[in-house]
């Protein structure tokens, strides 16, 4: 058998899968319908004792996984905040699985390195964040809060006279985090991960809207004034998709010293279209900013980015130089200066196509088409008898409930109907929703974020909700 045979027969059963795979799911179910039990008795076989087929594995994988898939590849997913996979994008990804590029150090891969040096540029200019900034592709934004963080924490405690770095947290002055209480909660793992603490954040009542006010941080600030301070903003809450006010907040924070870090996991991309840049007008003022690719961007999974205003902070807190076995690059960018991996996978090639795909006009259009889909969702879904919007959306999320249409139904009565609704639609495969208990109530949460949404989908999901609607009953 030549290598050629070998990898032939499972890449091809792979590509006319995928090919299949993503026709049907256009059309097809959007929620899994199989249960775990059904898929642990297809997998769940003793670990073979001699080598398979490639080829046969492959079909025997899809056939295993079949029916226990969510549609995210497909239109009709509006569930927590997923977008699908640019067809370019999705390609480089198996280009880079099949060049088995470990993209740690430029020595490892030049052109691995190079492609995220460029997409890495492309989205500071796209995102108007400082052209020095730093930046680094990880797994997904928890992971660019933690990049980000340690830079941030790096820098607070070098301030206050502690080499964080080498010293550790033992005995350092501690560090607070300040932010708005309805702060997401890859911000508290991050934290904990970094050995800060989930108690080290302080979280401020916002108003209405869901915004961090300008008084309350200044107040927050001003008590304790010499602590080492983070100030965590919101650009586009997971919720609600609101923007905390940059203008008034980043300045404020800076002037006390605090480093000040933006979580735009899916919001930052607003800044691309010119309806809604003005949302993020000043979040460029920031020390730090973390988004994903695998959201708004529509780069398969997974793929997160950090950029950082500080570079030498960023670097102190990632950099491993003086290790004897590896080669460091004088001229060309060390991944694993900024990463906090060590090995990992070559994320730019994916980046770089959808970049490339999109373009500057098609990323404004898709920003300005999902958002629009959003408010069309929540109007039609509000519209249903006994639906009421919550929330209508900002950019591309927004909230709905679902009221008992029983008299003197009281707050839990509400919340069950909303969740008994979630349930039929999500049993009737026609779309995908996720709830959300947003102050003290539960929703449904519509969330776009998919290249692949077109109207016939956003029509479907809508008649998929009446009719959840009227199956859940009085
Ligand atoms: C999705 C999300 C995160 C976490 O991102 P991952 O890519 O899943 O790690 C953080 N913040 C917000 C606002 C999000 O929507």
């Amino acid at each position: 058998m030549t290598d050629e045979t070998r990898y032939r027969p499972a890449l091809q059963r792979a590509f006319d899968l995928s090919l299949a795979y993503l026709k049907d799911v256009k059309e097809g179910r959007a929620s899994a319908d199989r249960s775990c039990e059904e898929l642990r008795a297809r997998f769940d076989r003793p670990m073979p004792i001699d080598g398979e087929d490639p080829g046969t594995i492959v079909s025997k994988i899809a056939e295993a996984a079949a029916g226990g898939l969510t549609g995210t590849a497909g239109g009709r997913f509006f569930g927590w905040v997923i977008g699908g996979s640019l067809p370019s994008a999705l390609a480089a990804d198996w280009l880079a699985g099949a060049w088995d590029q470990n993209a740690a150090l430029y020595a490892c891969s030049p052109a691995s390195a190079v492609v995220e040096e460029v997409a890495g540029r492309w989205i500071k200019e796209l995102l108007e964040l400082p052209s020095g900034a730093s930046f680094a592709f990880v797994t997904g934004c928890q992971m660019a809060h933690v990049t980000c963080l340690a830079a941030a924490r790096h820098a607070v405690l070098e301030k206050a006279g502690w080499d964080v770095g080498e010293r550790g947290l033992a005995g350092a002055p501690a560090v607070r985090i300040i932010t708005s209480s309805e702060y997401h909660g890859s911000i508290t793992r991050a934290v904990k991960l970094l050995g800060l603490g989930a108690g080290s954040i302080l979280p401020l009542p916002p108003d209405g809207e869901g915004r961090l006010t300008p008084d309350a941080l200044e107040r927050a600030l001003r008590d304790r004034p010499d602590d080492p301070t983070i100030v965590l903003l919101q650009a586009g809450d997971v919720n609600t998709g609101v923007f905390d006010p940059f203008t008034d907040l980043v300045p404020l924070a800076r002037r006390r010293g605090a480093w000040v870090h933006v979580d735009g996991a899916f919001g930052l991309w607003a800044r691309t279209s010119p309806a809604f840049r003005h949302l993020l007008d000043g979040v460029e003022g920031a020390d730090s900013w973390t988004t994903d690719g695998h959201k708004w961007l529509n780069v398969p999974y997974d793929c997160g980015i950090a950029v950082v205003a500080r570079p030498e902070a960023h670097r102190a807190s990632m950099s491993l130089r003086g290790e004897s076995y590896l080669d460091y690059a004088s001229k060309a960018r060390d991944q694993m200066d900024w990463n906090p991996e060590f090995s990992r996978r070559a994320r730019g090639f994916a980046v770089y196509a959808a970049l490339c795909e999109l373009g500057r006009s098609g990323l404004a259009e898709l920003i300005d088409r999902t958002c629009r889909h959003a408010r069309t969702l929540v109007a039609g879904i509000g519209a249903l008898a006994g639906a009421e919007v919550v929330r209508a959306p900002v950019i591309n999320q927004g909230l709905v409930r679902f009221l008992d249409p029983a008299p003197g139904a009281d707050a839990a009565a509400q919340d069950r109907r909303t969740d008994a609704v979630m349930d039929e639609v999500l049993r009737s495969g026609e779309a995908f929703f996720t709830g959300t208990t947003w102050r003290g109530r539960r929703c449904m949460r519509v969330s776009v974020s998919s290249w692949r949404t077109g109207e016939d989908d956003v029509a479907r999901a809508i008649r998929a909700v009446g009719a959840a609607v009227a199956r859940a009953g009085a």
